[in-house]
């Protein structure tokens, strides 16, 4: 037993050297140790991502190895980036570029032309890697399934026509732990293969958030298991997987993006909705205008609480990271569903 704790010990102290020289800005000490990786002085590893949730996953596996870079800036919404010429040079000179198709259309294009598409040696889509499905949730708009709210089974293809147009696939993966997991882990294997030198400490970062990640999903099924009320109704459709997951329902009075006003006629259907399935709290988001939903609350009356679909650090969110939004979410859940 006690050599296998001094080979713990130095197991853990070689990627303390490789920082040491991956980090250190004069490029004399790590030549030695670099081998083959063609970068022998500080210029770390650069990986463009689009959001936040790509973000905070390429940081926590990259660590001091990698320079991420978000190009939705904090308190931006990410659906409808846009990007400027500057933009489009940092995609083209990213030593890796993290992206989901369809969730941001200027990235997808930006990719496409400057680094080759998802195929691209030096890209990583990670749709693929999350299972994503249709939109899950109730349907409210076609009339199908407005009186079936904890028919779980909704996820089989009746969001698919609600109304919205942003592509036939929920992008939110990340509001679910696994499938934020799942991609955690294309992330590492993608970047251990890019950088050979530094896979055992991304290993080593990988298995401390997936641990992360395993208890997170833990405590939402905990949490969530005994709800007085199955319905979330939220601002735009971020949360069909997190509802899929956890057996919960969602309502969204817009759609899988933030789109501006609804019409009226939606309006009146979730109006409905609430007080048809005894709904009393409507979830707002720190980046949307609440205004309808605080109509709906007010003809309802039931109560509004601020749900994160952690698209962006806000305000609200400034200095806590997925983790401890994610607790916060959770604690709002389990007191607007009466959850014990
Ligand atoms: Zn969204």
């Amino acid at each position: 037993m006690p050599s296998r704790r001094t080979l713990a010990v130095t197991l853990a102290v070689i990627p303390l050297l490789a920082l040491a020289g991956c980090g250190s800005g004069d490029g004399t000490a790590d030549s030695g140790q670099a081998g083959e990786t063609a970068t022998p002085t500080a210029s770390r590893f650069t990986i463009v991502t689009g959001a936040y949730p790509v973000e905070w996953l390429a940081q926590r596996i990259g660590g001091d190895h990698v320079n991420v870079v978000n190009l939705t800036k904090p308190g931006a919404e990410p659906h409808d980036l846009e990007l400027s010429p500057q933009d489009v040079a940092t995609v083209a000179d990213a030593d890796l570029v993290i992206y989901e198709q369809g969730l941001q259309p200027a990235l997808d294009d930006a990719v496409t032309s400057e680094q080759g598409g998802p195929q691209g040696a030096k890209v990583l889509e990670i749709g693929k890697s999350a299972d994503l499905t249709a939109p899950q949730g109730t349907s409210i708009g076609a009339g199908h399934s407005a009186d079936d709210g904890h028919d779980h089974s909704a996820d089989d293809g009746h969001g698919a026509d609600d109304g919205h147009d942003h592509g036939d696939l929920d992008p939110h993966f990340w509001l679910d732990p696994i499938r934020y997991e799942s991609v955690a882990r294309a992330i590492y294997n993608q970047l251990g293969n890019l950088d050979q030198v530094n896979k055992q400490t991304f290993a080593t970062n990988l298995s401390e958030l997936s641990r992360e990640l395993t208890t997170l999903d833990g405590d939402f099924s905990a949490g969530l298991r005994q709800c007085q009320n199955t319905s979330i109704v939220t601002a735009h459709a971020a949360f069909g997987y997190l509802a899929g997951r956890y057996g919960l329902t969602q309502v969204a009075i817009t759609g899988l993006a933030p789109e501006g006003e609804p019409d009226p006629a939606r309006i009146a259907e979730v109006t409905d909705y609430v007080r048809a399935h005894n709904v009393t709290t409507i979830y707002t988001e720190p980046l949307i205008n609440p205004a309808v939903a605080k109509t709906v609350a007010q003809e309802t009356g039931a109560a509004t609480a601020v749900l994160d679909p952690i698209e962006s650090l806000t305000d609200s969110s400034a200095g806590q990271d997925y983790l401890q939004i994610m607790r916060a979410n959770l604690e709002t859940l389990q007191k607007g569903q009466g959850c014990s």
